[in-house]
């Protein structure tokens, strides 16, 4: 039998594989080219492709894909084979270095914001040659940015390869002033932690809200959900046992590093959690992984509920994206150091994130947003929509004693110069308590908690790196003009700790009174998506990424016109399908059990006049009260969603699903609960919660 270490990324066409099949002198080239970000040149591109090529047929792969991340949020492909017609009507099989570096897919239904004029429908797509190609499904899939004909984002990954370049290079700065003149490179690295919910296939098919939209829209609570917390980290059903191991090694197949597995919260529901690794790659692993879950899933008979909030009144599904810097002589920039002046460095750079996470809190929440989002983010099971950090009491007391110029351990106060000799390590467990806060301190990284679960990672990550970037960017400014380093260093985190130190909280995040003081603290609460898009376009916003070339100003209007449609669209489907199940399955099937009802008590009182049939009759009263209140609020729907339609701009239709829309969806969705939990089984026609919840055995 084959062990993980021997078919441990045997499906991708990795470092070590290139080093094998390439001459000596393309494969240094490909190298200098990764490290300098530099263009590959087409004689060395040929090279590397025609290996790849052949590498690839060995594996059994006829078709090669551009494999890239459009702003729809999942991967996209369009397969073509390698072959190639000969003149005698045979065929060879061949891929260029152009073919490899280059796609030009045609990009007019993917969407774009007004950014690719409708007359230049053709996008191009651009190998990322950081991230390895890989075969899925017998298709070489080679993981490319995708921009338009004036090289504007189309995509998510090439933002994001933009702000790695950002932070990269303010970093650099940094490690300069601290003598680190040996780093070439800096990298961000993640590991983000994804949750699922798995469900049969069966019950699945028979819900159309589940089917259309990924949650339920309908359903009320089964008489058992999580309260019994026995689903945590319980012992794992066969089943979903089964379904993980060929996730595992699907994945492991891939290349990537999955790890931990454990069964999570509510009941079906599960985590995949990584090995970190470098951003861009970590998020391509990430897309992936959500891909072969669905696909293993399937296969075990099963469906893998990606959705934020499949289950209202269960938890839903986040995605925690552990972050941190790492240098290419492999120091974790977040690591508390065992010297005064790898402490300094470090408090530089978490005060660096302190600053970044205060000033760009608006930017973090938008990075977030979604509509699925919004049902998780406030409630009592996600972080609060209100951003702020968590870095444990033994942190925190460090930074007031460094504001305060006190000496934490009673010595004298030049002991605290340049920032504390006396750091003290922080062991994991002391800084990884508060499950509650959005953004926390984990030891040596920090950990972003309000991720949705269906989403990429790249767009959280590119504005974490672009903030981050822009405040180490104003911290070399001032250290590279000081003839006092220690001094001016010591000022400067002070400075940032007062200023700053509003964001951090280490309380419970899911307390009401947490609310109310982040008001008093001046911190935003933007609870819906709707309500932070427009931050967007603020000023200070867009010139953060303007002058870090991350997203241009008119690549953030397109994305903003993007995101709210993106807001829209999901709304409308589930309006549609709300109205869909209501009018047709829903108000039919309450009809036929008051009809059944009604008949009852006809039936009884022709027997005798003196039976009783008051629990007929108030069943037929309240299922007729609660019937003509939902078909009222259906008729409501039907209005609005024509009316909305007639809103031209896409984030005053977003406000108006939020402020007109949602509201009616909410109160119908009460009324067939309700009418859910006084219908006789036979006559309701969806399963409940507990057949869903429960499926899998
Ligand atoms: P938890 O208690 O949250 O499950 P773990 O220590 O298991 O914490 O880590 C969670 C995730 O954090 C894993 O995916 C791990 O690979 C990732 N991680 C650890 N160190 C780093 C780092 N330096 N940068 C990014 N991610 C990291
Ligand atoms: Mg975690």
């Amino acid at each position: 039998m084959k062990t993980v270490t021997d078919y441990f990324g045997c499906d991708v066409f990795s470092a070590s594989v290139m080093k094998e099949r390439l001459p000596a002198e393309v494969y240094a080239e490909f190298q200098r080219t990764l490290d300098t970000g530099h263009r590959l040149n087409i004689d060395v591109a040929n090279v590397i492709a025609n290996a790849m090529k052949d590498w690839a047929i060995e594996k059994g792969a006829t078709h090669y894909t551009h494999w890239f991340q459009p702003l729809t949020g999942i991967t996209a492909e369009k397969h073509d084979s390698f072959i190639t017609s000969k003149k005698d009507g045979r065929v060879i099989m061949e891929f260029s270095g152009k073919e490899l570096i280059q796609g030009e897919p045609d990009a007019s239904s993917f969407p774009s914001g007004g950014l690719r004029a409708t007359f230049e429908a053709r996008g191009y797509t651009a190998w990322d040659p950081t991230s390895f190609a890989f075969i899925k499904n017998g298709v070489l899939c080679i993981p490319t940015a995708f921009c338009s004909y004036g090289g504007e984002a189309l995509d998510k990954k090439t933002p994001l390869l933009r702000s790695m370049e950002a932070i990269n290079k303010q970093t650099l700065r940094i490690l300069k002033l601290f003598g680190h003149d040996d780093v070439v490179a800096v990298k961000t690295t993640v590991g983000p932690e994804q949750e699922y919910f798995l469900i049969d296939k069966d019950v699945f098919h028979k819900r159309k809200d589940l089917v259309y939209t990924g949650r339920t829209l309908f359903g009320a609570m089964p008489p058992k959900g999580q309260e019994l917390d026995d689903h945590y980290f319980g012992a794992i059903k066969p089943r979903v046992q089964a379904f993980m191991k060929s996730v595992d090694e699907e994945l492991w197949r891939l290349g990537v590093l999955a790890k931990t597995e454990h069964n999570e919260a509510a009941p079906a529901q599960h985590e995949l959690a990584p090995i970190f690794t470098t951003t861009n790659i970590a998020t391509d692993h990430n897309q992936i992984t959500m891909e072969v879950m669905q696909k293993c899933a399937k296969e075990h008979g099963m469906i893998c509920l990606l959705h934020e909030k499949p289950f209202a009144g269960v938890n839903g599904s986040g995605k925690h994206n552990n972050w941190s810097i790492s240098t290419s002589t492999g120091a974790n920039l977040l690591e508390p150091g065992e010297t005064p002046a790898e402490n300094a460095q470090f408090l530089l750079f978490l005060c660096a994130v302190i600053k970044a996470v205060d000033d760009y809190q608006d930017l973090l929440r938008i990075s977030i947003a979604s509509a699925g989002n919004d049902h998780r983010l406030g409630a009592q099971e996600a972080p609060p929509a209100i951003v702020s950090m968590f870095l444990g009491e033994e942190l925190t007391s460090i930074l007031e004693a460094i504001e305060k110029d006190e000496d934490i351990d009673n010595r004298e106060k030049e002991l605290l110069k340049v920032g504390v000799h006396v750091l003290p390590r922080f062991p994991k467990d002391t800084t990884d308590r508060n499950r509650t806060s959005p953004f926390a301190f984990t030891g040596n990284k920090f950990e972003f908690r309000m991720l949705g679960s269906s989403a990429s990672v790249a767009g959280p990550n590119t504005t974490l790196n672009t903030a981050v970037a822009e405040v180490l960017s104003q911290f070399a400014d001032e250290l590279e003009n000081t003839s006092d380093f220690e001094g001016t260093l010591h000022q400067l985190i002070k400075k940032v700790i007062k200023n700053h130190k509003r964001i951090i909280f280490n309380g419970n995040g899911y307390d009401d009174a947490w609310v109310k003081e982040a008001e008093g603290r001046g911190l935003l609460n933007l609870k819906t998506t709707p309500d932070c898009l427009p931050y967007m376009l603020h000023k200070k916003n867009v010139d953060l990424y303007e002058k870090h070339k991350v997203y241009s100003e008119t690549e953030i209007k397109a994305h903003y016109e993007i995101k709210n449609e993106k807001y829209c669209k999901y709304l409308n489907i589930e309006v549609l399908t709300m109205i869909e199940m209501a009018k047709k399955d829903i108000l039919p099937c309450v009809s036929r059990n008051i009809h059944e009802l009604a008949d009852t008590v006809i039936s009884k009182r022709s027997i005798s006049e003196s039976i009783d049939t008051s629990y007929e009759l108030s069943l037929v009263e309240k299922l007729s009260e609660l019937s003509a209140k939902a078909y009222s609020d259906v008729n409501s729907l039907e209005a609005l969603s024509k009316e909305v339609k007639t809103i031209e701009e896409s984030d005053a239709a977003a406000m108006f699903y939020k402020n007109n829309i949602i509201p009616v969806m909410n109160s119908l969705r009460a009324s067939v609960d309700e009418m859910e939990t006084l219908c006789s089984s036979e006559h309701w026609c969806y399963p409940s919660y507990g057949d869903l919840l429960f499926s899998v055995r």
